[in-house]
């Protein structure tokens, strides 16, 4: 599953492409993806300029100019790919490929959603009514964005007794934090994940917060690198897995202290720490 800094560098990728170009045509290849899409509102956009590719949580945010700044949201689902490809030759109209549902042409840019399993989902809403978004309106902070710190998960915590995995994973909290990214981190800040959130002290809010930042960084930058002239998720789904300094290494000596990686299984998800340095 795309995770954010997937997401995150893809929306880095678009945006280096679309804002300022216009959409020249839309074209829908079925009417659902895992929701309905809303046919004549994606029409709409059809003869405005792209203003920016922006991105909250791991919905990919196209800002569209004119009558109340459209803007097009776009979730990767499962097993979804965005894919910017530059066009040359406009004779040449590019084929389908396998699995595309929609597209959108931006003259000599044309970008393809390609997603096997259809848990995508493509919608449309003004600006001025994005934060009100179903999808959107009770999304946590944005651990990349400022407000994400130490006090503010000290104080999001308290009295909690799930586990601190849980609550990295929680996104009415924070959003973001997969499963390998919450692991990654609780290494990174030497917290057990299974401990109960409310146990934080102050210092270890303030290490796991700069711990997830760091961690989300790293992939990002990882994957930053890996893209020419087009953009796509996870086509080299393995660039960060030889960074991971717990996640899937049971059994393995910690880089950190020698000991020995254990894995464990929190809300049905496979959970790893090091006993040897995680308090
Ligand atoms: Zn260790």
């Amino acid at each position: 599953m795309p995770e954010l800094p997937e997401v995150e560098t893809v929306r880095r990728g678009a945006a280096a492409h679309l804002p300022g170009r216009r959409l020249r045509s839309l074209t829908l290849r079925r009417p659902d993806l895992r929701w309905p899409m809303p046919a004549a509102a994606l029409q709409a956009l059809v003869g405005r300029r792209c203003r920016a590719v922006d991105r909250r949580s791991k919905y990919l945010l196209l800002a569209f100019d004119g009558d109340a700044e459209p803007v097009a949201l776009v979730h990767l689902g499962m097993t979804g790919r965005l894919v910017v490809e530059v066009v040359t030759a406009r004779a040449a109209r590019p084929e389908y490929r396998r699995h595309e549902h929609w597209r959108m042409d931006f003259g000599d840019r044309l970008v393809r959603f390609v997603d096997p399993r259809r848990f995508g989902a493509l919608d449309v809403a003004p600006a001025a009514a994005l934060a009100r978004h179903p999808l959107l309106r009770e999304l946590g902070r944005e651990p990349l964005e400022p407000g994400f710190d130490g006090a503010f998960l000290f104080a999001a915590t308290r009295g909690r007794r799930s586990s601190i995995k849980a609550n990295l994973m929680d996104s009415h909290l924070l959003v973001g934090v997969g499963n390998i990214y919450a692991s990654e981190a609780c290494w990174r800040a030497r917290v057990r994940p299974r401990r109960a959130a409310g146990s934080l002290r102050r210092a270890e809010c303030a290490a796991l917060t700069a711990a997830v930042v760091a961690v989300l960084q790293a992939a990002i930058d990882a994957g930053g690198t890996s893209f020419r002239d087009y953009v796509g998720v996870h086509e080299d789904a393995g660039f960060f897995a030889r960074e991971l300094a717990v996640y899937e290494r049971e059994g393995e000596p910690c880089r950190r202290c020698g000991g020995t990686i254990r894995r464990t299984v929190d809300g049905g998800r496979s959970t790893y720490w090091c006993a040897g340095c995680q308090a």
